[in-house]
């Protein structure tokens, strides 16, 4: 396994935001946590990152505990996390933003390849390369947030409700350059209130409620799962 979250706990002063959540991440393909608002999924995803600390529990990268390290220290690893509402630097160009990515990386002559495939992979973000990224509308805002992500060579992608907020067309362009990323090489992932689009993504899927890890297996599975139809998918 690329990733292991073991018996992970996190609390923010006196509330528990996860409890003894203990999840996987092979090294390809798409896993998806899903669960309703306050579950505990972007939590989950900051302490992968390093964002929000363990009060109990190990997080596992590569054969290696990560879970005290600094989030710089976990980037330059191979992990890159996309948060929720795609916080793009707003004063900064799409090309100045894709750049900040790759902050940690001293091997310039591969910074200007990736940059040169994310173009590629975003022919919309080489158009406004020069734009500032507060003039993007939602959908390219996450693209450049992606982008950005991408620009770190990350093994591991996060992705925080990327789906949030966009039209169904512009979640539908997403949902392909996920499936892109993945067949790539990266490992994904995916946290998403949308859990039609993300059972219907991923190849493993885990169930979070109020903190707890409640259900896990094959996405296809948990799609006919019923009480995940009943709670998630409004069957
Ligand atoms: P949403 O989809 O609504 O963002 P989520 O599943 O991502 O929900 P989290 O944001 O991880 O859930 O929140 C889990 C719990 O932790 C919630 O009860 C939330 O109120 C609490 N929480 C999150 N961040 C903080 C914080 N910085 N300080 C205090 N409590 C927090």
């Amino acid at each position: 396994m690329l990733l292991e979250v073991k018996d992970a706990s996190v609390n923010y002063q006196k509330v528990s935001a996860i409890r003894n959540i203990t999840l996987q991440a092979p090294a390809s393909g798409i896993v998806t946590i899903i669960g309703g608002n306050g579950a505990g999924k972007t939590t989950t995803l900051r302490a992968i990152s390093g964002l929000a600390k363990l009060s109990g529990g190990e997080i596992w990268f590569d054969g290696q505990r990560i879970d005290r390290l600094p989030p710089e220290k976990i980037v330059a690893r191979g992990i890159a996390h996309v948060p929720e509402g795609r916080r793009v630097f707003p004063d900064l160009t799409v090309e100045e933003n894709l750049r900040t990515g790759a902050f940690l990386r001293r091997d310039k002559v591969q910074v200007a390849a990736d940059l040169e495939a994310v173009f590629q992979r975003f022919p919309r973000l080489r158009e406004r390369r020069t734009q500032f990224a507060k003039t993007m509308s939602g959908g390219e805002q996450q693209m450049l947030a992606i982008g950005r992500a991408l620009m770190a060579k990350p093994r591991l992608l996060l992705l925080d409700e990327p789906s949030m907020g966009l039209a169904p067309v512009i979640v539908e362009e997403i949902a392909v350059i996920i499936e892109e990323i993945s067949k790539q090489g990266v490992a994904v992932i995916l946290v998403e209130q949308n859990a039609e689009l993300a059972l219907e993504l991923a190849d493993h899927a885990y169930v979070l409620e109020t903190g707890d890890l409640v259900l896990e297996g094959k996405a296809k599975d948990l799609h006919e799962n019923d009480h995940v139809r009943r709670a998630y998918l409004g069957a």
